[in-house]
């Protein structure tokens, strides 16, 4: 498709993309950066145009059958996960996208290893899976806690040596394998400033409404920022691949993110390009004659085609 939307889109991301083989978040990567593609008072408008190439693209995406979007989202807490699923998304069929958050794994999914639970939640052809969390909080949560890799039951020898490093080649592996089968994947880090984490943490305190969301949890977490700042450059550093890259989203400002989150799905379902199937002359032949048939049915006085002879006015 030659949308000139596009080239402007592919430009706006590439910032973002994740190709250095050394990543150090603090040093690479602003939280704060919002460029100087567009101003806050546009990026309404902006979000609004994007999701709807977004619904464009699903529809397609659905209609063609062959390809299944995985989008992985990974944040610190506060980053604004949740929010911006609601936000992006807001447009699309909710028949074609399914979203699935992962929390602290359950025994019978510590039963298996641990990428089980990950599988049975990939999407099908035709659809859109977000996974709000992903398979890389193993590498992160349980890097930053050693106690969870305990759990995990593994055998001596997975837990020896450079077990990072093998989980990291372990995931790149799973991923090539479903790329390579038809289900792109776009992998999007939400990168939040402590002091903009600490900001959000006290508004889930002093707003009332918002104190459900507030964890003392999270609190404990933060302590550990250094600890998970290591854990996602490194992360970042081994697992941003040519078939599945990582982007860096800025997340202090919102209004910016959710605008860049919605690009780089867009860039994805672009590169997808899903196409509506084309009819072949059999099933054209197909069509007409349930079309006569249905002609043959108009009641006395009634137009045999109402709806063809309305597209042929040019009113459709
Ligand atoms: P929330 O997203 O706020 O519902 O929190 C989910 C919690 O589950 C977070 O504290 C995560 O760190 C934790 N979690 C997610 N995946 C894993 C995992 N594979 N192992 C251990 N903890 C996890
Ligand atoms: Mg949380």
């Amino acid at each position: 498709m030659d949308d000139p939307r596009l080239a402007r889109i592919r430009e706006f991301i590439e910032p973002f993309r994740v190709s250095r083989s050394a990543v150090v978040l603090a040093r690479d990567f602003d939280p704060s950066n919002t460029g100087d593609f567009f101003a806050e008072e546009d990026s309404k408008g902006l979000l609004q145009q994007g999701i709807e190439m977004l619904e464009h693209y699903q529809c397609r995406l659905a209609a063609q059958d062959t390809f299944g979007l995985l989008v992985v989202l990974q944040a610190l807490d506060a980053g604004g996960k949740d929010s911006t699923i609601r936000h992006v998304m807001s447009g699309v069929n909710p028949q074609g996208v399914v979203v699935h958050g992962f929390r602290a794994p359950s025994s019978e999914e510590l039963d298996h290893d641990f990428l089980w639970r990950y599988t049975q939640k990939l999407p099908a052809r035709g659809e859109i899976a977000i996974f709000n969390r992903s398979h890389y909080e193993d590498v992160l949560v349980v890097r930053v806690h050693p106690e969870l890799l305990l759990r995990q039951k593994l055998p001596p020898l997975a837990r020896a040596g450079a077990v990072w490093e093998r989980r990291y080649q372990q995931i790149n592996d799973w991923e090539r394998s479903l790329v390579e089968n038809g289900f792109p994947i776009v992998k999007v880090f939400l990168n939040l400033s402590k002091e903009e984490q600490r900001r959000r943490f006290l508004r889930r305190i002093d707003y009332p409404e918002k104190n459900w969301k507030f964890n003392a949890h999270d609190v404990e977490e933060r302590a550990q920022w250094a600890a998970y700042q290591d854990a996602f450059s490194q992360m970042l550093s081994a697992t941003s691949t040519a078939y599945a890259p990582w982007y860096v989203i800025p997340a202090d400002h919102k209004w910016f993110l959710r605008v860049a989150v919605a690009a780089v799905i867009i860039d994805a379902l672009a590169n997808i390009d899903p196409e509506y199937p084309t009819v072949s002359d059999e099933a054209r032949q197909a069509l007409i004659a349930s079309k006569e048939r249905l002609e043959a049915e108009a009641p006395d006085g009634v137009a045999p085609d109402p709806v063809g002879a309305r597209l042929a006015a040019g009113e459709a």
